[in-house]
């Protein structure tokens, strides 16, 4: 018997039973069928090259407490982190300036960095030419992994608390009872455990079938690494090296030193996934090595002696094609089941997140809840159609072609698409939609159709990057939105239903808010997680006694929530995203819209705000609901997917002459950013507690218990470690995109969350997480873009109609 069993001994498993043993959870076994600690995963041949900046600031965060943790290490007297540093060079313009995004990044997630000139980078990496390169953003605290001791060293702390290890020892079975883990079977016998966590890494598809629980969502890929013959001027004795970890990404390209021979990685090849259940399958060798394909290494190894000429002295000693994981937008698998209880994983987990992911799996474990950010980690984040295997190989690939690409925010994917449209959608076309794509859907983010409407305006050009995907229409589309009204397609709302006897009781305990309102009430509500952090802000309209409809964030709102349907089956739940569609009608003319085609009372006494009926729009049956993410008057009208097209030609025709216009997501974000909504994910995340977030007011302790109650009152005592607050550049023309750090006194201090163009106030918006003592109305602070400064206040909120006389009109 054990309290957990773990599968696989690489560094992701050996992380977690220390995680889990230092958390109190002691009775770990950790089943390897390799010999430990050199098992054969990909642990064992990762060169360990930790680069911390990421774009994801969650992924960063993982990343330099795995820094922290691997440079308190020791195996045998034996460091198992060498802080060399790591430099990424620009060999394009295009990349010098990302570099200095990447510094805004770095400052932004808590990470010194400096820019480099090309003279200096040679300083740090002696073999580069400087003629190639425009210059490299350096990190000091990078360096290089030793993965292999850093599995022991792990495995050897939490044995010292009670955690068992066996190599040689394959899981061969998963067994399930009523939907629980029971035991796992192994070629040495059986465990009792009603607690398994796969860290089986590229395998983890094989220990998920065995279970029953996840679709495969990773794909292994084969990953070139090759080492030189010693390069003339290096020192045989130094044991890993002098020089910086280099990466060349204009060619998908790393390099390290490694004694006196350079190990070159690189990307540039043509995609190779390999089928979990091939690997190993021989028995021979190490079963994630697969032979290197010398013809695949020929331009990235020409490439290499360019950029680093002294290597045209070597050639290459050995290669080999290395397997690791793949999931479809790059990031990692870490999670509970919501099908069978007590399965929980943590796959596709670089070297680089090892110790930061073991530890969040294990406080969510343990504690129930993460202290990072999971909104681009939890293994629950792909809706169904992201689980197919045609997709999760077509996105795979793709992040495996993209892993070093220049990728702006706001990108889109090219393939597969479309795949879920609205029924809007044919009109959408014939409108000259400019479609983006969000969670699968095709999302309008403005009309070609209204570029008509752009004369006369102020609406300000925007530099490059902020220019992309982005239309002068964008303003056109929000300005009219508040002078007369637009139709909003809200397809990618996740929407469910929760029903039953117990659907009452089930949503007090999930939710901050008071549900117990009279039928027809509609309430903005958060779920927070045990600590009190908040897990997701959501809409729920109470439609009958028993009958709820939410409006969600995306389906890890809806594993949350079945993860915790009592098991007497008194609630149930349903997605009905795919069926039901939904138009936001809102501006001023919303209610002589709607209302010259309905037969209801729209009347502000007989449907007030906040408020939800069943009504007719000319013939379609649907389900408005007075609410307005973009601060005026109006609906959330929704009905069944098959009327969808009727619903929409009735409001787009009789709104014509009202001067009501289809308007697209880029209005709706400058919309809702006047009005200081915040965007689940983008603004707030489980990070933070309501009250630092400014959503104190969704907060009713009066109520009684709910999930993260007592947490969240604690956190209300001990006062908010950081805040929310609204920036205004000075200069109203400078837009900014997120993530950018913000500056006082000339000290970094915070970082911008969503940015954008308010075109009512004539102003550019920023919001940022900064510290109480900087949240004060006045404050000035300067916002970091592209390596320049500048200059911005601290701004009351909202900026757009504080007394709310619009929505309520
Ligand atoms: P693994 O190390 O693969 O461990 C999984 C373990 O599960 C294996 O030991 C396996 O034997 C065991 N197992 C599987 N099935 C069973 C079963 N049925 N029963 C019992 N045990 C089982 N990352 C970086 O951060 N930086 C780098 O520079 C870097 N470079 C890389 C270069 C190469 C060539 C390769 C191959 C990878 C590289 N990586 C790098 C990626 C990194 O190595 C992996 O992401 C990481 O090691 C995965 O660790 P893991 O513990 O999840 O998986």
């Amino acid at each position: 018997r054990a309290r957990v069993v773990i599968i696989g001994a690489g560094i992701v498993g050996c992380s977690a039973a220390e995680h889990l043993t230092r958390l109190g959870w002691t009775d770990v076994v950790v089943l390897e069928r390799g010999l430990l600690f050199e098992a054969g995963g990909s642990t064992s041949h990762a060169p360990g090259l930790v680069f911390q900046t990421n774009p994801s600031r969650a992924m960063t965060r993982l990343a330099s407490y795995g820094v922290e943790r691997y440079s308190e290490l020791e195996l045998d007297g034996k460091p198992c982190f060498y802080p060399v540093g790591g430099l990424e060079v620009a060999a394009t313009p295009e990349r010098w300036r990302d570099l200095k995004r990447r510094h805004g990044l770095a400052t932004s997630w808590g990470i010194e960095s400096h820019l480099l000139s090309p003279r200096e980078c040679v300083e740090k990496s002696p073999l580069l030419e400087p003629g190639n390169i425009y210059g490299g953003f350096y990190v000091p605290s990078d360096g290089i992994a030793k993965a292999v001791r850093i599995s022991e060293a792990m495995a050897r702390l939490a044995e010292s608390r009670g955690a068992r290890f066996y190599g040689g020892t394959e899981v061969t079975g998963i067994e399930v009872k009523d939907g629980r883990v029971r035991a796992v079977e192994t070629s040495r016998g059986r465990i009792e455990t009603e607690v398994v966590l796969s860290c089986a890494g590229m395998w983890g598809p094989r220990i998920c079938r065995m279970a029953g629980a996840f679709p495969q969502l990773l794909v292994p890929m084969q990953h070139q690494y090759a080492v030189t013959t010693p390069v003339p001027g290096l020192e045989p004795e130094s044991e890993e090296s002098d020089h910086v970890i280099l990466r060349h990404q204009d060619h998908s390209m790393y390099f390290r030193q490694q004694g006196e021979r350079y190990g070159i990685g690189s990307y540039r090849h043509r995609v190779m996934p390999v089928d979990p259940d091939d690997i190993g399958r021989s028995g021979e060798g190490m079963p994630s090595i697969m032979e290197f394909t010398s013809e695949d290494f020929r331009g990235p190894w020409e490439e290499a002696r360019r950029m680093l000429p002294a290597l045209r002295q070597t050639e290459i000693e050995h290669g080999i094609n290395g397997l690791f994981s793949f999931t479809p937008d790059g990031g990692p698998l870490i999670g509970p089941s919501t099908a069978v209880r007590g399965f929980w994983v943590a796959e596709a987990i670089w070297v680089t997140h090892a110790a930061g992911a073991a530890r969040a799996v294990a406080e969510w474990m343990v504690e129930g809840a993460p202290q990072v950010d999971l909104g681009g980690l939890d293994v629950s984040r792909f809706d169904e159609y992201a689980r197919s295997p045609s997709y999760v190989m077509a996105r795979s690939s793709q992040s495996f072609r993209e892993v070093y690409d220049i990728i702006h925010p706001m990108q889109p994917m090219e393939e597969p698409r479309p795949l879920r449209t609205s029924p809007f959608y044919p009109r959408q076309r014939e409108l000259g939609a400019y479609f983006l794509e969000a969670s699968g859907w095709e999302r309008p983010q403005w009309y070609a159709a209204n570029e008509p409407l752009v004369a006369g305006r102020d609406i300000p050009e925007r530099d490059d990057w902020s220019g992309r995907y982005w239309s002068p229409v964008v303003g056109a589309e929000h300005q009219i939105t508040r002078e007369t009204g637009g139709l909003f397609d809200l397809a990618s709302l996740k929407k469910a239903e929760v029903g039953g006897p117990g659907a009452l009781a089930f949503l007090q305990r999930m939710t901050t808010g008071q549900m117990d309102r009279p039928v027809g009430s509609v309430t903005y509500t958060l779920m927070l997680d045990p600590g009190g952090g908040v897990r997701s802000d959501i809409t729920v309209a109470r439609i009958s006694r028993d009958l709820f409809r939410l409006g969600l964030n995306g389906p890890q709102d809806v594993a949350w929530l079945q993860r915790h349907l009592p098991e007497d089956g008194s609630v149930w739940l349903r997605d009905i995203s795919g069926g039901t569609c939904c138009v936001g009608v809102w501006g001023p003319a919303a209610r002589e819209l709607v209302q010259s085609l309905s037969p209801d009372d729209l009347s502000d006494e007989a449907f007030g705000f906040f408020q939800v009926r069943r009504i007719h729009v000319g013939e379609v049956p649907v389900l408005a609901m007075r609410v307005s993410y973009v601060g005026e008057l109006g609906w959330e009208l929704y009905a069944s997917a098959d009327m969808g097209l009727r619903l929409w030609d009735l409001l787009y025709g009789a709104g014509r002459p009202l001067g009501v216009i289809p308007a697209g997501r880029g209005a709706f974000e400058g919309l809702r950013l006047e009005k200081g909504y915040r965007m689940w994910g983008v603004d707030v995340t489980n990070e933070h507690d309501p009250y630092e977030a400014g959503l104190g007011f969704a907060v009713k302790p009066e109520k009684g218990d709910f999930i993260g109650r007592d947490a969240v009152l604690r956190r209300r005592e001990e006062g908010p470690r950081r805040k929310l607050c609204c920036l205004l550049p000075d200069d109203p023309r400078v837009v900014v995109m997120g993530s950018e750090p913000v500056y006082a006194e000339g000290r970094p201090v915070g970082y911008v969350t969503s940015a954008g163009y308010g075109y009512s106030i004539g102003r550019s918006i920023a919001y940022a997480w900064l510290p109480p003592a900087l949240a004060e109305v006045g404050q000035r602070v300067e916002i970091e873009y592209f390596g320049r400064r500048y200059g911005a206040a601290v701004a009351e909120e909202p900026l757009f109609d504080p007394a709310m006389k619009r929505m309520r009109g």
